[in-house]
């Protein structure tokens, strides 16, 4: 059996009908920019994470440069983040001309730990940036604890848990803005590159509005320079469609990882997620660890299953941060992880026999 690590096409022919209806109408009316379809969805979006202001921009990457921009990030500033992150995260604070620097992570939860922080924090650190990652929601109230007591600004990258929450909270409802990347395949995935940035600070959603749009006010009203990055009609059309079926999916991936882990717990070798009743993990990733890894990811190849490793180095290690970042063994939890994280495959879509048929082969494997 052939299982892909996500089945796009499989989501597109449950909703089929009305993806192709809401396409058909923004041709129709030729939306392409801005306009009712993109007010729409943000209007649905900033509903969901009940916050205020939403500012769908062209990408996730996008919406983290443009929301610490925002919030006044710049040169000669600091921002701290997860050293187990996608690459987009400290590429975003490089952008806006400030110096990323990395904090190692929680063993259990594989987050930002609210701990280490501290120790990385000097005169001109500005901004914390949670990430998080695999779709469990970071320790937000340690971490806001942090900010506050150093007035340090909070950008959560929610890039890969929308609908996750904690406390009853939603991802991207914490901090003084969160970003969001709607790339086909996250949790909430637009049909080519979309972003958005979400705030409760009317300032910075001004700024962040008019920042993604040549810095115009009005059409040659240019305030200062900005850049293009806008959502277009299509991507905010298909995202209000998906919108509807995010919680279902995630209630789904929730369902399917506990499925993976009453089956796989008891196998000698392999530690699953953690899925704490306070949260609502939405499982972007469902990501196991065990020393075996590479061998296990090899055998599940063979029998055509593909895995996924999120990430296969940590930031410290990449040539882009191996200057500044200081050695690997500075981040010893994250350094650790990384050679033992596996991400099996998990889709809302997925059929209880695609698991069972994973969770034979990985057993197989163990034997
Ligand atoms: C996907 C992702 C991004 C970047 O989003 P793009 O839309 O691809 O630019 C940023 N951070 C994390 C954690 C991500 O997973």
């Amino acid at each position: 059996m052939q299982i892909p690590m996500v089945d796009l096409h499989a989501q597109y022919l449950k909703i089929k009908e009305e993806i192709d209806a809401a396409i058909a109408e923004v041709i129709q009316k030729s939306a392409f920019i801005k306009g009712p379809f993109v007010e729409r969805f943000e209007a649905a979006f900033a509903q969901f994470l009940g916050v205020e202001h939403c500012i769908g921009v062209g990408n996730g990457t996008d919406a983290l440069v443009i929301a610490l921009k925002a919030l006044g990030i710049g040169p000669g500033d600091e921002v701290i983040t997860a050293v187990n992150t996608f690459v987009a995260t400290p590429e975003a604070i490089s952008l806006t001309g400030a110096r990323p620097v990395f904090c190692d992570v929680e063993p259990g939860s594989m987050l930002l730990d609210p701990e280490l922080i501290k120790e990385r924090l000097t005169e001109k650190t500005r901004a914390i940036i949670p990430v998080h990652l695999y779709g469990r929601v970071a320790s937000m109230d340690r971490i806001l604890d942090v900010a506050r007591q150093y007035h340090l600004k909070v950008v959560e990258d929610a890039a890969q848990a929308h609908g996750a929450r904690r406390h009853g909270i939603t991802a991207g409802a914490f901090g003084d803005a969160s970003t969001h990347s709607f790339f086909p395949g996250k949790n909430l995935g637009a049909y080519g590159d979309a972003g958005a940035i979400v705030t409760r600070n009317e300032e910075a959603a001004l700024f962040a509005r008019q920042y993604a749009n040549h810095g115009r006010s009005t059409k040659y009203g240019h305030q200062f320079e900005g850049t293009n990055s806008r959502l277009d009609g299509l991507q905010a059309a298909i995202l209000s469609v998906k919108l509807r079926y995010l919680e279902r999916w995630c209630e789904l991936r929730r369902k399917h990882a506990q499925d993976y882990t009453r089956l796989l717990q008891d196998i000698e070798g392999i530690t699953c997620p953690e899925m704490p009743e306070a949260e609502q993990h939405v499982f972007h990733l469902y990501v196991i660890r065990t020393p075996y890894r590479d061998a296990l990811r090899k055998h599940l190849a063979s029998k055509g299953i593909n895995t996924g490793i999120h990430y296969p180095q940590i930031m410290a290690e990449l040539p882009a941060y191996r200057q500044s970042a200081g050695p690997p063994e500075d981040y010893p939890v994250a350094a650790a992880l990384r050679s033992e994280i596996l991400s099996l495959p998990l889709y809302p879509e997925m059929t209880a026999e695609q698991i069972e048929s994973v969770v034979a082969e990985i057993r197989e494997f163990y034997r």
